[in-house]
């Protein structure tokens, strides 16, 4: 694909419906509350959007995961309420910030170090491909001279951030 000047809100705000419609279609009793904070500030900046794309569908999809399997762990928990947070952000330093958080199981502290290397996951068979994340990382950092970082409490939540540097003339 192309890099084409893109509204990273406009982008985030479709991802996350397909993402949501597809948590839904694999089951009928998902719900998770959306908390979404999109920051009028950030400018277009060229991406390949299908890429980008691919990426926050993984992140979203992932997140949508965690908060569901932590609701089946605490199901005798009514109070246990899947949130997962979305905002984007222009930093001062000229780039877009783009945070994707959930409450959901956590990610250990053994397993950290692993989760971006191809083909590594926790998801039963035929649930997961271990892809996403290692193919989220390439494009975020290699194909688009961004930064892309996860900070997680096991249990607790998991923060997956994106930085991509605005650029506005392809060089
Ligand atoms: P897959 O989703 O196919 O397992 P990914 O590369 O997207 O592959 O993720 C790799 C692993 O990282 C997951 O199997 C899971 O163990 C962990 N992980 C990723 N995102 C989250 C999250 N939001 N919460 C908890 N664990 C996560
Ligand atoms: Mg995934």
């Amino acid at each position: 694909g192309e890099k084409q000047p893109t509204n990273i809100n406009d982008l985030v705000d479709e991802y996350v419906r397909l993402a949501y419609h597809g948590a839904r279609a694999k089951d009928k009793s998902f719900n998770c509350e959306l908390i979404i904070n999109l920051s009028e500030k950030v400018p277009a900046t060229l991406v390949v959007q299908q890429d980008i794309g691919r990426v926050l569908l993984n992140l979203f999809a992932n997140a949508f995961f965690a908060v569901q399997e932590q609701k089946n762990k605490f199901i005798t928990n009514p109070e246990y309420q899947p949130t997962v947070w979305i905002s984007t952000e222009l930093l001062p330093s000229e780039r877009i910030e783009i945070r994707v958080k959930d409450n959901g199981t956590g990610i250990p502290d053994a397993i950290r170090q692993k989760i971006f290397q191809p083909f590594f996951t926790t998801k039963p068979t035929g649930q997961g491909t271990g892809l996403g994340l290692s193919l989220s990382y390439d494009i975020v950092t290699k194909g688009h001279g961004g930064e892309l970082m996860v900070e997680s409490i096991e249990g607790v939540s998991t923060e997956f951030i994106i930085r991509l540097p605005v650029v506005l003339i392809e060089p």
